[in-house]
């Protein structure tokens, strides 16, 4: 069977259903297609199940890429404030949970149901559990290949995110599909994930799993100061995601776990005021009282304040306000929020996120070498991105 659409786009994600709704809108005949029954899982299981839609504050300076640039445009051309308009339109109430991030007040499904629906007022044809075989460029078109099915276009959209938590259907087709078309990839990584660490440092995650703190960790000069979260498999919590997307495998973080008090000044200052007080009730003033015993065990500090030399002080202040680890690695693609790197943004027209070398070929949302920080950022790109393929798709 041979069918002919103007536009295929390949994945059904944030990004897929949003540029198939612009291009169904322009009067463009678009098939969306996706290997999953489901559609919109990443959405339904975000923001835990309430979906952090976008971000107010949303900024270039919030997305890692090796052209740190090249988002603007796709920015400028679709907003926060477009996205929250189309919101709004649908009666989907929402509230703004912290730090500009916007989250539904009641389901991440409302989302998915209102992508769902603009894509039939669009006339999008979708094809769910449907398994791509081949993709090739014939006589100024492209085909997708499904076993003996030809499915003919001018525009093909690749839509098929990053390889961040693959079961729920994530591939490296995109990756795949660039490399077919001769595009460079810049080397995939989880990100957005929970970092994992060395025996000693897992055994006092252990004892301390399930304790959360702000804390503002550092990776040369990037830092973050948000929660972090004791786990039974390392650090977790947004201020280790943010900081996870950053750090290079080999190298320390810094944690200040008491990013409010400058620790030893607090203590000099009990030292004077209160010298009979005991250090580590006076070390529970400033953390939770589970990791104020450990730190002061670890330390070998006991006693009344008075008793403890300042060097002492000194020490035990340092692994509160500068606590140095190396993390051995992260817990992957499993956990993994995102996927950083992917196709080289050189490659892609900033303006229309068409291929430089393939006419008629876009590349957009995750699988592309942009990557937000955690709070809405990703989902933003996947809007903004995919809207821009749906104009000139
Ligand atoms: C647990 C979790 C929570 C998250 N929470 C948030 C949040 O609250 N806010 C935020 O901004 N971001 C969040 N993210 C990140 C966000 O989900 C992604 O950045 C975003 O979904 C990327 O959109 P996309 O359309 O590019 O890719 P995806 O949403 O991953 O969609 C890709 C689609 O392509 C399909 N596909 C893959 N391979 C093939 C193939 N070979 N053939 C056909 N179809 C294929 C997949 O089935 C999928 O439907 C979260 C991610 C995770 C994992």
């Amino acid at each position: 069977m041979k069918q002919k659409f103007d536009v295929i786009i390949i994945g059904a994600g944030a990004a897929g259903l949003m540029s198939a709704i612009e291009a169904g809108k322009r009067g463009r005949k678009v098939l969306l297609m996706d290997h999953s029954k489901k559609i919109g899982e990443k959405i339904r299981i975000s923001g835990g199940g309430r979906c952090n839609f976008t971000n107010i504050n949303t900024h270039p300076n919030k997305f890692i890429s090796n052209n740190p640039k090249f988002i603007i445009s796709a920015l400028n051309q679709y907003t926060q404030n477009d996205f929250i308009k189309l919101i709004k339109k649908h009666n989907i109430k929402f509230h703004e949970k912290k730090l500009g991030q916007l989250f539904c007040d009641e389901s991440a499904q409302q989302i998915i149901d209102m992508l769902l629906l603009e894509c039939r007022m669009a006339d999008v044809t979708l094809k769910k559990g449907v398994f791509v075989t081949g993709i090739e460029r014939e006589d100024k078109q492209y085909y997708v290949a499904v076993g003996p099915d030809k499915y003919f276009c001018d525009s093909l959209i690749i839509a098929t995110g990053g390889l961040s938590v693959p079961k729920i259907g994530a591939s490296k087709f995109g990756y795949e599909v660039a490399k077919k078309f001769n595009l460079n990839i810049i080397e995939p990584f989880p990100a957005l994930v929970p970092l994992t660490f060395s025996e000693k440092i897992l055994f006092k995650c252990k004892e301390l799993s399930g304790l959360s703190l702000e804390a503002l960790i550092s990776f040369n000069k990037t830092f973050f100061e948000e929660g972090m979260l004791f786990t039974h498999r390392g650090l977790s919590g947004p201020s280790i995601l943010q900081i996870s997307s950053y750090w290079k495998l080999g190298s320390d973080i810094k944690i200040n776990l008491s990013p409010k008090q400058d620790v030893f000044k607090f203590l000099e200052n009990k030292k004077k005021m209160n010298p009979k007080q005991d250090i580590n009730i006076l070390i529970s003033e400033i953390l939770p009282k589970r990791l104020a015993h450990m730190i002061c065990k670890e330390n070998g500090v006991n006693g009344n304040i008075c008793e403890l030399s300042n060097k002492l002080l000194k020490q035990l202040s340092s692994s509160i306000n500068t606590w140095v680890i190396s993390p051995t690695g992260s817990e992957g693609y499993r956990t993994a929020e995102v996927t950083l790197g992917g196709v080289d943004t050189d490659e892609i027209s900033s303006k229309t996120m068409m291929s430089l070398k393939n006419p008629g070929l876009f590349f957009i949302g995750e699988v592309v070498d942009i990557t937000g920080h955690l709070g809405g950022y990703n989902f933003q790109w996947a809007w903004s991105s995919g809207f821009v393929a749906g104009q000139y798709a």
